[in-house]
């Protein structure tokens, strides 16, 4: 992490020594890190400080200083920091010197612990120079500045708000929430870019560039009420679904960084790594053979997420019912009504928008059927909510599933595919282990599935491959398909 920071840091003063050949009149700013101690109504708290103009300021309000000085700089008003980030004993000299009239020509000066300038969110800016007042009362509220003290007009606060960005390259923030055996959760946001959604890159069983650990990218763009007022813009949570393949009883470290958008780098979330730990999955239903590697693809199945590592015991257990269909068909009546997979001679009601994503079905295959056609479908129990999937030792692949098989057939019948369960029945011929289904966590598996910049950043990727998780639905549902569902979970 250290030297990827340093890296960063390198690249941002190069760009920094570049502008400032160009413009001479402008701050100076160097973004070297330190940490420093901060104060916020008394309470300390640790506080992230760089340099400007020589004077130490917060590095979120540096950034969004600086890009309100490059535009004063356009409009030929120079802005310089006079006083930025203070100490205890800065802020404590200066409150000396205004109680007892002793010193700094008396100035109003906050109680020490109490100054905003401790909090890193004041500057006091050279407002006694020519024009510098008059563009600052014009402009800097679109740049998220505001003067707050009356008697003091070279006084201005940030607290969130402009167009972001900055010299010094806000790195992703976020936090990783849940990792539980439902769902992965959490949010991310970049401050140089802070109302466009970030990619958030999750990798389970270590650090990125761990051996071993998967990694999936997931959009934070998911629409969270909580986060409106937190941190300014709402849409910028991310959420996964537990993947059975990691429900096996043992802990598996959970790890989510946030990636970032122009200067800075991408970033490990708070309260990331957690850790998931889940009990094999208990079976029950059918066992419904997934006849051939194509049907596999066809389907979209996802060995990480859908398929959960259980005995050949529970397996067996397990009842066989038809084969798997070779493909998903999906309908809907005309006039609208139940989006419905199609399953031999059965309709499978698809329940909400969330079991259309877990089951990776595309939306723009929704097929329009007659009324009287989808009458002809037997109605069989509504799909699951998520697929789960078994692979037997044999390298057999099955769906689990709630529809029973049609009774026997008469003899020189097909359905139901009844006795060739086990072992060595058709169609698995040539489906060795480490063949499909098995082998590769992601399918796009390599090094080079990885995009960007990531490797630089996370130390590479050179053992998983990534998995790109679909958009979710919000994206689609301007499609304007009727949709009978339970519950809207990203409105
Ligand atoms: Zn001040």
């Amino acid at each position: 992490m250290r030297a990827r920071h340093s890296f960063a840091w390198l690249v941002t003063l190069i760009v920094l020594l570049t502008t400032a050949s160009r413009a001479a009149a402008l701050s100076s700013i160097d973004c070297t890190e330190s940490t420093d101690t901060g104060y916020s109504s008394g309470n300390a708290f640790p506080i992230q400080v760089v340099t400007v103009d020589g004077k130490k300021m917060e590095k979120e309000s540096a950034n969004a200083y600086i890009v309100m000085a490059k535009a004063a700089d356009a409009a030929g008003v120079t802005l310089k920091v006079v006083s930025g980030f203070r100490t205890m004993a800065e802020q404590q000299y200066l409150y000396g010197c205004y109680v007892n009239c002793s010193c700094n020509s008396c100035n109003l000066a906050a109680k020490p612990g109490y100054s905003n300038h401790q909090s890193g969110h004041a500057i006091d800016l050279n407002t006694s120079s020519g024009g510098v007042y008059a563009w600052l009362e014009a402009h800097a509220g679109s740049f998220g500045w505001k003067r707050t003290v009356p008697s003091e007009p070279w006084h201005w606060e940030w607290w969130g708000g402009g167009p972001g960005g900055g010299a010094c390259g806000g790195h992703p923030k976020g936090y990783l929430d849940t990792a539980s055996c439902e769902t992965v959760a959490g949010w991310a946001q970049d401050p140089d870019a802070p109302n466009q959604a970030i990619d958030v890159h999750v990798y389970f069983g270590g650090p990125a560039g761990a051996a071993g650990a998967a990694g999936v990218s997931v959009p934070a763009n998911d629409h969270r009420a909580d986060l409106c007022s937190a941190i300014g813009s709402c849409e910028h949570g991310f959420d996964l679904l537990s993947p059975f393949g990691l429900h096996d009883g043992q802990p598996h470290a959970v790890h989510a960084y946030g990636i970032n958008l122009g200067s800075g780098a991408n970033q490990e979330l708070g309260s990331s790594p957690k850790t998931l730990t889940c009990p094999p999955k208990a079976l029950s239903g059918y066992r419904r053979h997934v006849t051939d590697p194509t049907s596999y693809e066809a389907w979209g199945f996802s060995d990480f997420f859908d398929r959960a590592p259980v005995t050949d015991v529970a397996i067996d257990a397990l009842a066989e019912g038809a084969p798997w269909p070779a493909k998903p068909e999906l309908m809907i009546a005309e006039g609208g009504g139940a989006v419905y997979q199609v399953d031999g001679s059965h309709r499978r009601h698809v329940p909400n928008p969330a079991a259309m994503d877990a089951w990776h079905f595309s939306w723009s295959a929704i097929q329009t059927w007659t009324p009287s056609k989808v009458a002809g479908l037997a109605d069989g129990p509504a799909l699951s909510q998520r697929p789960l999937l078994v692979r037997h030792s044999s390298g057999a692949v099955y769906v689990v599933d709630a529809l029973a098989p049609d009774p026997a057939p008469a003899p020189g019948g097909t359905a139901g595919g009844g006795g060739s369960g086990g072992a060595g029945e058709p169609g698995t011929a040539g489906v060795a282990a480490g063949g499909w289904g098995g082998g590769t966590v992601f399918g796009t598996g390599g090094a080079d599935a990885e995009p960007t910049d990531d490797e630089s950043v996370e130390g590479g990727c050179s053992v998983s491959g990534l998995e790109r998780v679909p958009v979710g639905w919000s994206a689609v549902w301007t499609l304007g398909v009727a949709w009978a569902f339970a519950r809207r979970r990203r409105v």
